[in-house]
This record gives structure tokens, sequence and C-alpha cells, in this order.
């Protein structure tokens, strides 16, 4: 894979700002955000920055978008820097689309000045004007709402529901296919709901325990009734606590927890760490597989798409809890 040098996110606000990022023939301007609409020529280019808003974006604006991912697989959007090749996508877009709520964290202060002059918006910026009750706050993320929300399908179809509404806004003339387009997602998103409470229900109540290198996994575990355990906190870019990971060991030997789980984005050693001081003391802990936290899997993966992702997860977890 080609590096490309990072490229502090204040700099590529001046790149940016220097380039005159609202052309001519799309002269958004967000005041009060009424004047948010297309004018330029079809497909409408989206740029997104993780692969399940990417998805989101390609289910509801079908036909009438091209849509790029910035992070693909394997990429860690907690601690994702714009390469000077995302200033270019970024400058040339016609909407910009982010999870939001921190998620990308190095770049947040970028989409709040991009907002100024390009329709740019978070896929959750509904559930937090509606102050939807299933948002947590986690204590440790400092007055934060915890942003990974697509591991509860049930909520990132609300977000679904936003994401058409702000397309149907913007290019009016196709408003009735951007909501068919999204009721046809958010009734697979429906099954796949479904789908985690059958297969989760399959776990035995006191082993409904989900430890993983970060805590990813808040909302999924809300949602399906299944207790969870980040080693790190809400972003990775957190340092790893040894009182936290300790109490995590006297949790699962205490509880005979017969597995934990390592994630696609975050390096293995982080949860291999509490296998040998666990059988040390007695507990054949095992690594139960390699779950898709923050991002979806590569092409020829059984993750390659958001459903595969989510299902990926849930037969990996029943299979080593079970
Ligand atoms: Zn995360």
């Amino acid at each position: 894979m080609k590096r490309h040098a990072p490229l502090a996110a204040s700099l590529l606000v001046a790149v940016l700002a220097a380039a005159g990022c609202s052309t001519a023939a799309n002269p958004i301007q967000r005041a009060g955000g009424s004047a948010d609409v297309f004018t330029g020529e079809y497909p409408i280019d989206v740029v997104c920055t993780i692969g399940q808003v990417a998805e989101m974006a390609r289910r509801i604006g079908g036909q009438h978008v091209r849509v790029e991912a910035l992070m693909g697989p394997g990429v860690d959007p907690h601690l994702y820097s714009p390469v000077a090749s995302d200033a270019r996508k970024l400058k040339e877009a016609d909407v910009i689309l982010y999870n939001g709520l921190h998620l990308e964290g190095r770049m947040a202060d970028l989409f709040v000045q991009m907002a100024r002059t390009k329709a740019t918006f978070a896929v959750t910026e509904g559930l937090q004007q509606r102050r939807d009750k299933r948002l947590r706050e986690p204590p440790e993320f400092e007055g934060l709402y915890d942003p990974h929300v697509w591991h509860d399908p049930a909520l990132w179809a609300d977000c679904v529901s936003d994401v058409a509404a702000i397309l149907a806004k913007f290019d009016s003339p196709h408003a009735a296919d951007y909501q068919a387009n999204a009721a046809a997602y958010r009734a697979e998103l429906a099954e796949l709901d479904k789908y985690c409470r059958d297969e989760l229900a399959k776990i035995p109540p006191d082993r409904r325990v989900l430890v993983t290198a970060h805590d990813a996994f808040g909302y999924f575990g809300a949602a399906y009734g299944v207790e969870v355990h980040g080693l790190k906190g809400i972003s990775t870019e957190e340092e790893k606590d040894l009182v936290h990971q300790e109490r995590i060991q006297r949790m699962l030997i205490e509880r005979k927890i017969p597995a934990v789980f390592v994630e696609s984005a975050v390096a293995p050693r982080t949860v291999a760490s509490l296998v040998e001081p666990c059988r040390a003391a007695g507990l054949d802990l095992k690594i139960g597989g390699e779950l898709y936290a923050d991002a979806m899997g590569p092409a020829d993966s059984d993750a390659a798409d958001y459903a595969g992702m989510i299902r990926h997860n849930v037969r990996t977890i029943v299979a080593a809890l079970q």
C-alpha cells in the first residue's frame, strides 16, 4: 500500500481555504443550512470517512451519487490524520459525510471549518440534535457521546433516515429516490437487528460478556443485553490502564468467561496480554477471534459490507462464548 505523509488538519484547512473550496458551480452556503442545494453536474460527488458511512451514502444515493471513502479496511478512525490526497478529494467533493461524535478525532476541527463553505454533515447529527435517549455518555469520554453507533443496527437505521433527508433537501429533484432507497436499506437493517437478537440469545446469560481491545461495543451491548469491557477506552488513542486490565482479568477468572476478542484495526497484543495471566490462574482463556470494531473488512472478506461486518461479529462472539 502506498503511504502518504500525514497532513496536519490545520494545514489542510489552510490549503483548502487558499484553493477556495466553494466553486462557482457549487455555491453552497450553510447560513442556517437552507442554502445547501446541489447545482452541479451528476453524479453528486460524496466523500466519506469510514466505510460504514460510505456504504450508507451509496445505498441511499444510488445512481445519483459517486461515493469515495477516505478510510479503508483496517484503518483506525480515531488515529487517522488526513493525507495530502485527501485535501484534493475534500476540495472537489459536493457533499462530505462523516460519522461525527468525535470518532474522526483528528479531523473534527477540519469538518467544522469545512461546514462553513461546503455541504458537510455528520450522519449522527440528527441523533445528537434529538438528544436520542440511546446515545451513550461514557464518563471516561469527558462529556462526549460514544461515537460507535453503527453497532446498533436500529440506531444506525435512524442515521439512514437522517442522511436521506439531507440528500433529499440537497438534491430535491431526486428526493423520492433517496427516500425509497433509504426505506429499502432500513428494512435490511431491521432484519439484521432481528438476526443479532436471535443469535446472541444462544449464549447462556451468565456468559454474555464481551471483552475487546477498546470500548467500541457499548451500543451493541445495550441493544442486545451483552456486558462489554474494553481494555482501552472509547478512543484507541488512550493508553491502556493496568489497574483496569487487572480488574478485567479478575472478572474473567471469577466468572469463568471462556474467550476475549481482538479487533481488526488494533494491534492484537492489546488483548493477547490477558491470556497468560488468566491461564496462570487456571482459566482456559482463548482468543475468540477477530471482530470488526471501527472498520469493515477487506473486499474479499465476509465483512466487506456493513451487514457482513455485524454478522461476522455476532457469529464470532456466539461461537466463542456459547
Ligand atoms: Zn473506536
